[in-house]
């Protein structure tokens, strides 16, 4: 604390990220970062935008990348907001769409950056317990709010929301901004995006971090009603004029242009994350039902905060909420099969008395 701080500042909770340790050799199974690194072509058109054009600013609208997300999604460029991650895509909702007279609603477990950018905007919000079993109930949202916004699947549950009820929800809330935040949905859920033509209350924001494998580019957007994308590009015009750069251009828009790739990977994880489960069950974890690429799990008999220093020791990461109703439980990354292994190996010796 310091008296040159605003008063702003001296209230705000930052969010805390998952480590990103400088060891090498490390089993990282902490940010629910991709096992498999980014399309060869996505790297092939970053080098090609290495070079002298660097001296010129990229194109403030971005727009061959919000042709290539439009083109892949069947929607028009002007349905389509860019961003530096998803996280600053979703930090313009708030103040852009989000912040308004009523409080806006969030479930209780769910991503944690939601609450601070309540935080930093003065966005009112209430949390609407999950289910027993951790899943959404979407008649809790039934009641006057200025928004909701979720992820789907859930963070750090990894549960889906069938959509159906995403449909119940937007049915149900006509006259409020529902936000869905789809950063897992390409590793088992069925995205919204098609609802957008529906429903003009609906905006649905996406990563390239976790399905594409470019955490490090730092790529995200918006679909939605044009309406609310201009909200969002009038933020982003009275914030950061030029969010992506050259490279995150050329990358993203390469990246989403090699479909094949993109699934070959995504059923990969998949696969990998099926035969975890089977092998934690095994090990008697309650495992809850994941769509993600990493997954929620439980041990009746383990405290899951010495599981994480144990698995530590023996070189594996893992994320530990020390939160309400979840500080039981780990939340594991899927690797590659052989990470998964060299997890599970390790959790066996912890595990036997
Ligand atoms: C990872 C994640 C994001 C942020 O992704 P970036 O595009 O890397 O900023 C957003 N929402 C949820 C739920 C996430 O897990």
């Amino acid at each position: 604390m310091s008296r040159f701080w605003s008063d702003v500042v001296k209230g705000l909770k930052p969010y805390v990220p998952g480590e990103q340790p400088k060891l090498a050799n490390l089993v990282k199974l902490n940010t629910n970062e991709n096992p498999y690194g980014p399309s060869p072509r996505a790297l092939e058109a970053i080098r090609a935008a290495t070079g002298e054009s660097l001296k010129l600013y990229p194109d403030p609208n971005a727009e061959q990348l919000k042709l290539a997300i439009g083109k892949y999604h069947g929607i028009e460029a002007r349905n389509v907001f860019v961003g530096n991650g998803s996280d600053e895509v979703l930090a313009h909702v708030f103040l852009g769409l989000l912040k308004q007279a009523r409080p806006i609603l969030f479930p209780d477990i769910t991503y944690s950056f939601y609450p601070v950018y309540c935080g930093l905007y003065q966005v009112d919000f209430e949390t609407i317990p999950l289910a027993g079993d951790f899943s959404i109930r979407v008649g809790d949202y039934a009641r006057p709010n200025g928004g909701i916004i979720f992820p789907n699947p859930n963070a750090p549950t990894g549960c889906l929301l069938p959509l159906a009820e995403i449909e119940r929800l937007l049915q149900s809330n006509p006259d409020s901004v529902v936000a869905i935040d789809e950063a897992y949905v390409d590793f088992g859920g069925a995205s919204a995006i098609p609802l957008i033509a529906k429903y003009t209350n609906l905006l649905v924001v996406q990563t390239l971090s976790k399905s594409r494998s470019l955490a490090g580019l730092r790529v995200g957007f918006a679909a939605g009603h044009a309406d609310l994308i201009e909200a969002l590009e009038r933020v982003k015009n009275s914030f950061n004029s030029y969010p992506l750069d050259r490279l995150a251009i050329a990358g993203a828009a390469a990246a989403i242009e090699d479909r094949e790739y993109f699934e070959q990977t995504c059923r990969a994880v998949i696969a990998s994350r099926e035969k975890l489960v089977g092998e934690l069950k095994a090990l008697g974890f309650e495992v809850l039902p994941s769509a993600a690429n990493f997954i929620f799990v439980r041990h009746p008999q383990h405290d899951a905060q010495e599981s994480t220093l144990a698995l530590r020791q023996r070189g594996i990461i893992v994320r530990h909420f020390k939160l309400p109703r979840i500080e039981q439980f780990l939340r594991i990354t899927v690797g590659t099969d052989e990470q998964c292994s060299a997890l599970v190996a390790a959790l066996k010796e912890i595990l036997s008395p």
